[in-house]
Parts: structure tokens; sequence; C-alpha cells
């Protein structure tokens, strides 16, 4: 599985034994919407998207993909205490 966006750089627990991610810092400089890639130069843009569209499927499989990395997490850890 390849990295996307929103993908965390570190996750670890923290002295409270609570999962955190690093999420990586984006850059404001990208003039391609970051989901589809499509040219945004001079034209109306959500944040990074290049319409809502983009923006919510985005949003979507961050989210997704965050929930997945949590119960892994959870799984690998139960048992522990
Ligand atoms: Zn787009």
């Amino acid at each position: 599985m390849g990295v996307v966006l929103g993908d965390p750089v570190l996750t670890g627990v923290d002295e409270e034994g609570a999962y955190y991610e690093l999420l990586p810092v984006l850059k404001a400089t990208e003039s391609k919407c970051l989901r589809c890639g499509d040219d945004m130069e001079g034209k109306l843009r959500i944040g990074f998207y290049c319409s809502l569209d983009c923006f919510r499927e985005d949003q979507r499989t961050i989210e997704e993909r965050r929930q997945r990395r949590v119960a892994m997490h959870a799984a690998r850890h139960s048992g522990n205490n």
C-alpha cells in the first residue's frame, strides 16, 4: 500500500498509553489538485483541491485509513494490560 496524503510520518504511544500520530505538514505552494492532479492555477480551489468533491473524497480516504490504523494499533496492544 502506498503512502497517501494524511498518512502520519510517525505513530507511537505517549506516557499515558494513548495512541498518537505525527502528520506531515502540507506545503501551500502546490498548484495541482492533491486528489486528481488537475492544474488549479488561477482557478477557484478548495484548499489543496480543485473541487469540493475532490476534497470530500480525500478527507474520507484519510479518515478511513486513520481509523484502520487506530484499530490495528488497538488490536496489537490488546491483552498487554
Ligand atoms: Zn481534483
